[in-house]
């Protein structure tokens, strides 16, 4: 018995990183996968290699959206279970940030989630889950990263209202908070095909020994397994909550 037996669920940037280690261990737990990314060809090799589908999905595109969701009708004839895990990372102080880079990583982080809650939540099953990617930066600030530090606090709001919202549906919606977590985005290195992905993960290991107490950097896997927490019964009855996964990083610092 898998824990999402019968089961249909929309990941959106699932092609790679986090999104791909849920899509990966979602499928491996019964789901009927809906692999939604714009990385159209490895998103199309990985839905082939699960058995599941795939959908080109542009979160800030209220039409793809539309799309996506009638595919996945189609498809599958219901749909349980969404995680809004699409985003992307610009890094700038704030009176250094064009309004254009703002406007960019609120349309894909901040509506993105909001267009997938609006979409998804009217068509879905009664007592189904929402996902929605947020990050440690939701939670405190961080410099040089505040446009996409203010889109992750929106998420928050946005998780806590569609949560009081849809519960009368047994609907749950609740958050992810990664800390450092070893994908491209973190480490854009990744994407290099020529670069060992071993030593890589080691450098990284190395660089975050000092500043997170678990002393090192989390695994995309470890949030997949907190993404299938939230999604399966396991957490029937949270709703509205940010998670931190983060390797104790925001416990507090140490001074020796
Ligand atoms: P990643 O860059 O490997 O994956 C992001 C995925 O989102 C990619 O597949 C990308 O193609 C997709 N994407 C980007 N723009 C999109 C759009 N407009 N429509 C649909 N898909 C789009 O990075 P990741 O670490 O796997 O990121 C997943 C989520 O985790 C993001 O929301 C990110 O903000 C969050 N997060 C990451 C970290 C980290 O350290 N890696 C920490 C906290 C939170």
């Amino acid at each position: 018995m898998g824990k999402l037996d019968g089961r249909v669920v929309l990941v959106t940037g699932a092609a790679r990183g986090q999104g791909e280690q849920e899509a990966r261990l979602f499928a491996a737990e019964g789901a009927k996968v809906v692999v939604a990314d714009v990385l159209d060809e490895q998103g199309e090799a990985l839905a082939k290699e699960l058995g599941a589908s795939y959908v080109h999905l542009d979160v800030g595109d209220e039409a793809d959206w539309g799309a996506a969701v009638g595919a996945a009708k189609e498809t599958y004839g219901r749909i349980d279970g969404l995680v809004n895990n699409a985003g992307i990372l610009r890094f700038n102080s704030l009176v250094d940030t064009p309004l254009d880079e703002f406007m960019e990583v609120v349309r894909v982080n901040q509506v993105g989630c909001f267009l997938g809650i609006k979409t998804v939540a009217p068509v879905m099953e009664d007592g189904g889950t929402i996902v929605n990617t947020a990050s440690y930066t939701a939670v405190t600030g961080m410099a040089a990263v505040g446009t996409y530090t203010a889109t992750k606090h929106a998420i928050l709001g946005l998780t806590r209202v569609a949560a009081l919202e849809l519960a009368s549906r047994r609907i749950r919606v609740n958050a992810v908070c990664p800390g450092a977590v070893d994908t491209a985005m973190s480490n854009p290195a990744r994407l290099d095909p020529d670069a060992d992905p071993e030593e890589m993960t080691r450098a990284l290991d190395e660089l975050y020994r000092k500043l997170v107490p678990l002393g090192r950097i989390g695994r995309a896997d470890e949030v997949a397994r907190l993404a299938l927490f939230l999604t399966s019964d396991d957490s029937s009855y949270i709703t509205g909550q940010p998670f931190v996964i983060d390797g104790g990083w925001l416990a507090g610092v140490s001074v020796i």
